[in-house]
């Protein structure tokens, strides 16, 4: 299998783009995860990869997102993306996720990330606007991978997307990626209208044949003012989810991203292991896309005008919000305990960093729910080469430090419900 994967990336994928990959995202990537791991040793944290979140707008309308995407257009100007990035670049970051809205509705865009050529750059997007000349532009760039998402069939997209016609202008944005050769990934919110079309081998045979390079399995999360509960995977939705993942990777020459689990299948938070963080379009540092209350923000004001360093390493609210989470389960604290995220952001005066201003109260209003976290079900990587790198690359790095979650673990996920 994994001789039939180097045959693709070396046959399939262009030479240029696939040594731009391995440099600038395999090996760079690589380092800035090694040296977060030293930085931990000395207690400080500044994650390897940040999330930006460049716009708010979206042609679309998904079910339970929680980007303000009908609200006032704001987005990161050059400016501010150029500083941030230098500023990441100063502390070894050459990785960044490009987020949205969608990010192909900022003006500026592709000339933002040209000027980074010695980074990398994976944007999530609907791919709608990825015309045949973006797509040419994007491969020109070399380092920017677009991963798009399809959410189901036909009807299913419509319905989960809020639009017509979408998953047909997806595939188009798709194809024109891989007709210039661009590396390019397909992504899947699993929930319960889209998980028995697309979490198969079938599909993911089809995505092989069509050329993707990659793909990422995420699980619908009911966030936002209008979550939608009905969504959700049911714990052995998610577990089914977590098997196939495993499996394909095992026997399919296509590579498979998930950012809850480590080699050994214990499950983990990527904001509590402090690997990644998020920064909306309003330049807020924020734990993560969903944890949308903040202290900090990217932007130097006359009151604040420390470095990002200093705004990473030096915040209270953060480095609180990954001790409670790491403290609190191995899983996902909004969703298994959003008592306790409350209660922090409370202590911390943290701001309701949304347009709409009703995070708190849909934070109080949330339901307990299952996460990733499912103790005694783990599923170890068959896989050895994600085995040995996420033993590298991709684990807790010692935040849950042996503490027992499985008597915290919210009931849903004991009990199996
Ligand atoms: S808090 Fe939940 S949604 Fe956010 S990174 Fe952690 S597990 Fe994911």
């Amino acid at each position: 299998m994994m001789l039939k994967m180097a045959k693709r990336m070396l046959f399939e994928a262009d030479k240029r783009l696939l040594w731009k990959l391995a440099w600038n995202m395999g090996v760079k990537g690589g380092m800035s995860v090694l040296r977060h791991k030293s930085r931990l040793k000395r207690g400080e944290v500044f994650p390897p990869f940040l999330y930006v979140s460049i716009i708010n707008s979206c042609n679309l309308r998904c079910q339970g997102c929680w980007v303000d995407v009908a609200h006032k257009q704001k987005t990161i100007d050059p400016p501010a993306f150029r500083k941030l990035i230098r500023e990441a670049k100063q502390m070894g970051n050459s990785f960044f996720g490009i987020v949205g809205g969608e990010p192909f509705m900022h003006p500026q865009l592709l000339d933002m990330l040209a000027e980074f050529p010695e980074c990398y750059f994976q944007i999530f997007t609907n791919g709608h606007f990825i015309t045949d000349e973006r797509a040419k532009r994007i491969r020109e760039l070399g380092n920017v991978t677009p991963l798009i998402s399809v959410e189901g069939t036909e009807i299913i997209s419509d319905e989960r997307r809020g639009r017509t016609g979408v998953l047909s202008k997806t595939m188009q944005g798709l194809q024109h990626c891989l007709n210039n050769g661009v590396f390019t990934g397909v992504c899947t919110s699993l929930c319960r209208t889209n998980i028995d079309d697309l979490l198969r081998e079938v599909w993911v045979d089809r995505l092989i044949e069509m050329g993707v390079l990659y793909t990422w399995f995420h699980v619908y999360r009911p966030m936002g003012p209008n979550p939608n509960a009905d969504l959700c995977l049911s714990p052995e939705q998610a577990m089914k989810a977590r098997k196939f993942v495993v499996e394909m990777r095992a026997k399919k020459p296509i590579v498979i991203i998930d950012a809850y689990y480590d080699g050994e299948g214990q499950a983990l938070c990527p904001a509590a292991t402090g690997i990644s963080h998020h920064i909306n379009p309003w330049g807020d540092i924020e734990p993560c896309p969903i944890v949308q209350f903040s202290k900090e923000s990217i932007h130097t004001t006359a009151e604040d005008g420390r470095t990002l360093k200093e705004k990473f390493l030096k915040s209270d609210y953060l480095r609180d919000f990954r001790a409670v989470a790491a403290e609190a389960t191995r899983g996902c604290i909004v969703l298994e305990r959003p008592d306790l995220l409350k209660a922090l952001v409370e202590k911390h005066g943290a701001k309701d960093v949304t347009a709409r201003q009703t995070a708190l109260a849909e934070l109080a209003a949330m339901q307990v729910r299952t996460s990733q976290y499912s103790p005694g079900n783990e599923v170890p990587e068959k896989n050895l080469l994600y085995r040995i790198a996420k033993r590298v690359f991709f684990n807790d790095f010692g935040v849950y430090n042996g503490k027992d979650h499985s008597q915290t673990a919210a009931p849903g996920v004991l009990a199996g419900k």
